[in-house]
Parts: C-alpha cells; structure tokens; sequence
C-alpha cells in the first residue's frame, strides 16, 4: 500500500462490519462467499455481506449500465447514473467507505486490508468493460484500489481478494488469531517454512529442530527463517523492516552462512 490511506479511527465502540458489493456479476460471488472462512465469518455473525446486480438502479427497458466512450475508441464506460444511485441507498452516512476496484488505483496489501478490517461499512465498487466514467470515483470520493499491475476482466475477481484479505483480520474470525499475526507481511517479513508429518518423506526431512520440543530454539528458528526467506526472496521488504537486536545478530548469521556455502560451491567447481 502506498502510504497514506489510513482508515479513520473512531473513538465509539467498534461495530459490525458490513460490506455491500456492486456488481454485474452477482453470481460470481456464490461459491466464495458460501465456503471456508467467508462463510463461517458470516455464520457466527461477525460480518455482513450483501452482493447487488447494479442493474437493480437502472430504470430503462433494457437495464442499461454502460455506454460508448466520449472521443470514441474500443469498450464501453460504466455510465454514472446507476452507481451513484445505487451508493446513495446503501451509504450510511460518515460510517461508509466507498471503494472503487481500478488496476489505477492504490495497491492493496495487507497493511490496506487491516485498514478496511477497522471499518463498520465498505461500499465495494466492481468495474466491468473499460471501467468506470471517470466522475464516479471523483463524485463519490472513492477510494480506487488496485489489487496489482495486472488488468482483469472485471472487479468481481478483486472485490474477492479484498473481501478474503480484510475478513480474516476482522478479531474472532480465524480460530486463532495468531495466526494471522504471524502470516507473511504482518510482521513485515515473508512467514518461516511450515512442515508437517511425516517427518521423512521422500528423502526429504523435516529440520530436527522443529521435532527437538525446545520452544526457544523452535521461534528462534522460525525467526531466522523467515529473515532468510524475506532476504532471498523480498529484499524490498526486508530493507523497510523494522530490526531487533537479535534480527540484525540473525541475519549477520545468515550473511555468514551463505558466504560458507557460497566459497564451498566454488571449491567444488575448482
Ligand atoms: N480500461 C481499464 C484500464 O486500462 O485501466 C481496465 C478496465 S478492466 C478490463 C475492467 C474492470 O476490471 C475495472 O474497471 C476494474 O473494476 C476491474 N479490474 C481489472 N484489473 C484490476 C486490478 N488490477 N485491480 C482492481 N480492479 C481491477
């Protein structure tokens, strides 16, 4: 996420969070809105999620949300009239956050989605064709969120992975909270590898340490594997993470580490 968006914080109580989805496609949401973590999240009432066919604020024959481009070229534009309507019902006032899915927009991550998480009502807008005219989000004072530098088709798709992204954070969803505090990017660092039994499989092994019951040694271990993955994979990250004393000692470990294997790959090429 760039930085910047950051949700309103609310003095009163939290309440419960709702979403309210517009879209084309409304049966697009069916099976992931009724399986897994979205489902139970709903079930245990900590969330509402309600999905509207747009066309439902149209109010011609043939239920019209689009028209050709001004200036002319290829697609059709996501006409005004029916998305301003349609938000204008479901606004509640302040407590609504209305956002516009756009591959234009701010980048949705996870520091984006525990933002969305704090909110009691987003507005989730689904794109089809060449988008929207451009005075929706203006006129609505959208927030445009892209979910990266890659064009789909429609927003549906999107307005998922945000919906998935921010619900699981929403406190009392997951079983165990910890969970999600320790996931990739939480803590600002890809998450250390994960094994389960058997703990030989296919001349693979499980690293003894985690079989060892020493809990110190085991997060230690966790800990430096995940400076290791983050370094390897996502420098980027790693140079804006925040370091303790003992992630610079890791990662000094590391550095030595690789080095030694790197000079006994060169023995072995001489
Ligand atoms: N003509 C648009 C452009 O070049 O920016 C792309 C339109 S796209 C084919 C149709 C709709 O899909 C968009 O209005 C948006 O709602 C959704 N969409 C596509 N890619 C997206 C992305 N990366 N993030 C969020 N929404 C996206």
């Amino acid at each position: 996420m760039r930085r910047g968006w950051r949700a309103p914080r609310r003095k009163e109580r939290r309440t419960l969070n709702r979403f309210d989805v517009l879209t084309l496609f409304p049966a697009m949401f069916q099976g992931p809105l009724q399986e897994s973590i979205l489902r139970r999240a709903q079930d245990k009432g900590l969330v509402t999620i309600a999905v509207h066919d747009l066309r439902d604020w149209t109010h011609d024959r043939h239920r019209v949300v689009d028209d050709v481009p001004y200036g002319g070229g290829a697609g059709m534009v996501l006409k005004p009239e029916p998305v301003f309507e349609a938000v204008e019902a479901l606004r509640q006032g302040p407590r609504s956050t209305v956002v516009a899915l756009t591959p234009q927009g701010l980048r949705f991550g996870q520091g984006m989605a525990s933002e969305l998480a704090r909110l009691p009502h987003v507005i989730l807008l689904c794109g089809r064709y060449e988008g929207f005219d451009d005075r929706i989000p203006r006129g609505l004072q959208a927030l445009e969120v892209s979910i990266g530098d890659v064009v789909l088709s429609g927003g549906e798709i999107p307005a998922l992975v945000v919906l998935d992204a921010t619900v699981r954070l929403i406190p009392g969803v997951l079983g165990d909270e910890a969970s999600a505090l320790s996931d990739s990017f939480a803590t600002g660092l890809l998450e250390h590898p994960h094994y389960t039994r058997p703990p030989r499989f296919r001349g693979m092994e499980v690293p003894p340490i985690l079989l060892s019951g020493d809990h110190r040694a085991i997060a230690r271990w966790r800990r430096k594997e995940a400076l290791r993955r983050t370094r390897q994979r996502r420098p980027d990250l790693l140079s804006r993470a925040s370091l303790s004393d003992l992630d610079r000692k890791l990662l000094a470990e590391i550095e030595r580490e690789d080095a030694g294997v790197a000079l006994e790959n060169r023995d072995e090429r001489d």
